[in-house]
């Protein structure tokens, strides 16, 4: 059996087993795809002391990381059940996708999340060439340029409010016929000169040529009318989803499926601990990820000292 058993291979994950691994303790990390998000970005600007990378160079250091403390790497392994352990200090047990089972005294879940797709023609085609999805990444790639931000909650008007202040133009798009965000932040994102509010707009398609975005197209719910706007860039805000469902029951879930944790990255469950995207943590960026995964290795060492 592991000391710490690390499921999930992003950012927070392969901080979390580096950490336990450097205690001395037997560290293993089971991930689905090993580099998480960070395999589907292209430039990262954002984390500290590190002044350009891709995602894939970042990943691959990840891996390398991990791998020079010895740490048991078991990529391509999805977890689909966690059993908590029967007694306190007792193993707590994670069945994994392909039939195997792995066993550990303390376990850090860092299984990230996924960005929802509006799933329209174009939108994988124009991803990382025009189609973005996460404001504090990409926003200064569109420098002075026309943009739309789709989603009318929280998310979309407070991406919509921090592009105003980089980009030439932003036209927020709501499908409902009224914003869904805080009414303070609605009122800030009306005050602001260079953006328009569309309601009633059902994206329809994401239009672009020699493989960049040039626009999208949707239909104005009201009036049936299909129009066309001419942009260089948009932000998909309709949701972030955390991969937590086969945890459901188990271990405890925000109203959005966040794994809640307590300032030392524990969870609902004894020698359980979290960390990153998955988490309700807020902010999700890459050295956040990181900064929590460090920590719940060290909660998880914390717990081992005392049972
Ligand atoms: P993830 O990176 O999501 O990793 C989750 C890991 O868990 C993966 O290995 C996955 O395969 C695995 N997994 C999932 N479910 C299971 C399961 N059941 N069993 C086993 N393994 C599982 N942040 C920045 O700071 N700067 C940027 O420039 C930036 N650009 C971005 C661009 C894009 C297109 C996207 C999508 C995100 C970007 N982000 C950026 C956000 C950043 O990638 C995330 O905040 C960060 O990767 C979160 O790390 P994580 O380890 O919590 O989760």
């Amino acid at each position: 059996a592991f000391d710490v058993l690390v499921v999930g291979g992003g950012p927070a994950g392969a901080a979390a087993a580096v950490y336990a691994a450097r205690k001395g303790i037997r560290t293993g990390i089971a991930a689905e795809r090993f580099g998480g998000q960070v395999n589907d970005t292209l430039a990262i600007e954002n984390y500290i002391s590190v002044l350009e990378t891709d995602g894939p160079k970042f990943a691959t250091s990840l891996e390398a990381h991990v791998k020079a403390y010895g740490v048991d790497v078991m990529n391509l392994q999805r977890g689909d059940k966690l059993i908590p352990a029967a007694e306190p200090g007792g193993l707590v047990e994670v069945q994994l996708a392909n039939g195997g089972s792995l066993k550990s005294k303390t376990v850090i879940l860092t299984t990230g999340a996924r960005w929802r797709n509006v799933n329209v023609p174009g939108e994988q085609e124009y991803k990382n060439k025009g189609v973005a999805y996460c404001p504090h990444c990409d926003g200064p790639l569109f420098k002075g340029k026309r943009v739309a931000v789709i989603g009318g909650g929280n998310s979309g008007v407070e991406a919509a409010i921090d592009l105003a202040g980089i980009v030439a133009h932003v036209t927020l798009l709501e499908y409902g016929d009224q914003l869904r965000a805080d009414a303070v932040l609605v009122k800030k994102l009306e005050s602001l000169a260079n953006v328009t509010i569309l309601k009633q707009a059902q994206t329809t398609q994401f239009t672009g040529a020699s493989g960049k975005l040039n626009g999208l197209s949707y239909t104005d719910r009201a009036s049936g009318e299909a129009k066309h706007i001419e942009l260089e860039g948009v932000f998909v805000q309709i949701g972030l989803v955390p991969n937590t469902e086969w945890l459901k029951g188990v271990v405890e879930l925000s109203k959005h499926g966040e794994i809640i944790v307590d300032a030392k990255g524990q969870t609902s469950v004894p020698g359980v601990f979290a960390a990153g995207d998955a988490t309700t943590v807020p902010f999700k960026q890459i050295i956040i990820a990181a900064g929590e995964g460090a920590k719940a290795a060290l909660g998880a060492f914390d717990h081992l000292m005392r049972s």
